[in-house]
């Protein structure tokens, strides 16, 4: 059967192999085959694989000694991993079931089976979980290179945004200023640290926050983290000024919240704004809104880029925006 894989010439093979294990996306229920002068890695999520690696249909072998929940089921399942914890995405019960129950005979590593209970909902961004294993629904995460532990039942986290994280983690250079405003556990605001930034994370959700400080100290960058609980409108005078990269990511409303991103701006300052607009202009207002909040600065849109599909017809984009006094 034809899976999606990365193909890599086979000196970069090793490397390339590391950099996707580090980021979770080895597909450990395929083998990894060299032909041609090219490895070919299976993966398990192509969408999340960067762009400068190549993914291409391959028929690779099964791994003999792994058993999948397909294997156990008349249906192709769909489920997404956070460690050890498995989340599906089932309206029916008796279907839930029956995926929870080959999940867990299968192979995958598991502790916990979580049913999708609601849309993400509220301030927080949370959504109802419907427990169909497992009595716990802490994850441990790993990410290029860093481990979050997150409690999904708490707090927000998506391992889909594994990949613009990091391409906005790579612009980050040592010792600037970086204030995530909407830090959730941290998947920003950690890696930027472990850059060598001195990071301030916010956010409104006490619980996330905490983890935001335990995933610092698990990181080793709690010296580079100040994690502060409350609303960022509230903490944003003491920081006026302050940012040298600020980061935005609240799709929904982040538009009211320009003022308070202007208000953190330094003399210059990198602005990446997360935005769910429609798809026939994904970036218009967004640009439009900073321009008119940022009236007092030099505006200079450096990427556009959509990170994913939202609903249909919508996309869950990004603006890398320069402001510059
Ligand atoms: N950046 C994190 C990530 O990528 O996982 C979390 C993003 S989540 C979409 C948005 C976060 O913003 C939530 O954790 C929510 O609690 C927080 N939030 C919402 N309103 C806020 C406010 N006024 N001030 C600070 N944080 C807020």
């Amino acid at each position: 059967m034809a899976v999606p894989c990365v193909r890599v010439d086979r000196e970069a093979g090793e490397r390339t192999r590391a950099r996707l294990a580090e980021a979770d996306l080895i597909d450990e229920t395929h083998e990894i085959v060299s032909a041609e002068g090219s490895l070919y890695i299976p993966v398990s999520d192509p969408d999340a694989v960067p762009d400068s690696f190549e993914v291409v249909e391959r028929s690779v072998p099964r791994r003999e000694t792994q058993t999948t929940p397909a294997d156990l089921l008349d249906f192709t399942p769909s489920y997404e991993r956070l460690g050890d914890v498995v989340i599906i995405d089932e309206d029916d019960p008796t279907r839930a079931e029956q995926l929870a129950e080959a999940i867990v005979a299968s192979d995958i590593p598991c502790e916990t089976v979580l049913n999708r209970a609601s849309k993400i909902q509220g301030e927080r961004r949370v959504r109802d979980w419907e427990l169909l294993y497992g009595d716990r629904t802490e994850a441990i995460h790993r990410e290029y290179g860093y481990e979050f532990a997150v409690d999904l039942a708490d707090v927000y986290f998506s391992p889909r945004l594994a990949t613009e994280r990091h391409r906005v983690v790579e612009q980050v250079a040592p010792e600037e200023h970086a204030f995530d405003m909407f830090a959730g556990v941290g998947p920003f605001a950690i890696p930027m640290a472990g850059h060598g930034a001195e990071v301030v994370a916010t956010d409104i959700n006490d619980v996330a926050i905490e983890y935001c400080r335990e995933n610092a100290r698990r990181n080793g960058v709690a010296e580079r983290v100040t994690a502060i609980h409350g609303d960022v409108r509230e903490i944003a005078p003491d920081y006026a000024g302050w940012g040298d990269r600020i980061v935005m990511n609240l799709p929904h409303s982040a538009d009211e919240f320009l003022d308070t991103a202007v208000e953190l701006a330094g003399e210059e300052c990198v602005l990446h704004y997360y935005d769910i607009q429609h798809e026939d202009d994904p970036f218009g207002p967004g640009t439009r809104a900073i321009r008119e909040a940022a009236d007092d600065y030099e505006v200079t849109v450096e990427t556009e880029r959509v990170v994913r599909s939202y609903a249909p017809h919508e996309y869950n984009v990004v603006l890398d925006v320069r402001l510059s006094r």
